[in-house]
């Protein structure tokens, strides 16, 4: 079928056809999101940067000054100056760059040329983001899963247990994806100096929370670069900093890591690249400065701290009608079910009264994340609906 060209008229008909078919942040339904509505400002700033490509920073002085100063505030948020790092797709990329620093670091001390001769391990949680395991399926090395305590964090006794001389790197996360829980980044730091190994925290969700939450008193534990064992950081300004999609950080304590994986790019302006991808979005860079700027630390202080007050509003609520918390939340994740009725009936009952809810897979539990979209009037409602939900399973069965 050849592809006719169409009025501009026509074509903005038919996406709005699809568009209609988008669920909307506003609407308060989508209750599993890591991501929100991005703030009008960096929607803006965006379309003024769609021709910038930091893939060939060259050519893009400007917009290459914009990334480092985002790299720089953002490490300061995280107790380190002089960072190095880039801003990327999101938590993903950066992560598979931070692994892919740890393999070459451990490459190059141990003197090893051909990387499939030796069988790499990581250590993670088993709480970890799925993007480890592309990261593993990518580079090639092994992940050794580390079981939860009853907090679901990391625990510590099976990290020392596991690590061997083949362990390349170990993953902590603040700020866990299922429940938001703050694995003990001191304890992992001091164990990566001990037995010095690459020591990469993934606080891709947790980033642009915690620091603002302890300013305020919430006294979450450490989990930045003050701990000296920390050589990398995953951010993602796109999930609680409000940028638009994709924006995600990866800032690393030292300038070999970042040298450590990078090409050289002949054709380009810039030498060398240390990406995953190539052409890359420079718009990411100044919607994010955008939002620093614009936030300041008291606007996310206040962002995190009004979706804490709604959180525990929410668990407080579950208590009260009878559902089980899987355990108290630390950042603005509520994972919870019912010792009467079956998790997956729940999830049906409360996606028929169209609700977006996602799941945890360990315990298995709905998992509700509440984003700034999220305002207290779409909590009362889905309170009201869960009591109705518990009234038909309860006096049916
Ligand atoms: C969301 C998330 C990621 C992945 O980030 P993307 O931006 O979706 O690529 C990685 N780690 C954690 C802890 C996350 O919450």
């Amino acid at each position: 079928m050849e592809n006719e060209p169409f009025e501009e008229e026509y074509i903005f008909k038919k996406l709005k056809e699809f568009k209609s078919k988008d669920l909307s942040y506003s609407s308060g339904r989508i209750l599993g999101s890591m991501c929100s509505e991005p703030h009008p400002l960096s929607k803006k700033v965006y379309m003024d940067f769609l021709d910038s490509n930091l893939g060939d920073h060259g050519l893009f002085e400007g917009t290459k000054a914009i990334e480092y100063e985002v790299i720089n505030i953002i490490a300061s948020f995280l107790s380190l100056d002089n960072p190095y790092g880039k801003v990327v797709t999101g938590g993903t990329e950066a992560n598979i760059m931070a692994m892919r620093s740890a393999r070459n670091l451990y490459k190059e001390i141990n003197k090893i040329k051909n990387q499939f001769i030796k069988p790499f391990e990581v250590i993670i949680p088993k709480s970890a983001h799925f993007s480890f395991k592309k990261a593993s399926d990518m580079l090639g090395f092994k992940l050794v899963e580390i079981d939860l305590d009853d907090e679901y964090k990391m625990d510590i006794e099976y990290v020392k247990e596991n690590i061997n001389k083949n362990t390349i790197a170990i993953v902590g996360v603040a700020g866990t994806t299922e429940l938001g829980m703050i694995d003990p980044i001191e304890e992992l730091s001091q164990i990566s100096i001990d037995k010095n190994i690459y020591f990469h925290v993934d606080a891709a969700f947790g980033g642009f929370s915690i620091p603002f939450l302890n300013d305020i008193g919430y006294n979450l534990p450490n989990f930045d670069f003050s701990n000296d064992g920390v050589s990398s950081i995953t951010i993602d300004p796109h999930k609680m900093g409000l940028t638009a999609i994709p924006a995600g950080c990866i800032i690393y304590r030292k300038k070999d890591y970042l040298d450590l994986i990078s090409v050289d790019s002949p054709y380009l302006t810039s030498k060398k690249q240390s990406t995953i991808v190539g052409t890359r979005s420079g718009a990411a860079s100044a919607a994010t400065w955008a939002m620093l700027k614009y936030m300041g630390k008291k606007g996310y202080r206040e962002l995190a701290n009004s979706c804490m007050i709604n959180t525990n509003f929410l668990a407080d609520a579950l208590f009260k009608e009878g559902f089980n918390l899987v355990t108290k939340p630390q950042l603005n994740i509520v994972g919870f079910n019912h010792p009467k009725i079956e998790i997956d009936d729940l999830i049906k009952a409360i996606e028929y009264k169209s609700w977006k809810v996602s799941t945890t897979t360990y315990p298995k539990a709905v998992r509700i994340v509440i984003m700034p979209h999220i305002k207290h009037t779409h909590i009362m409602e889905f309170i009201k609906d869960l009591k109705e939900v518990k009234k038909e399973f309860i006096n049916t069965n």
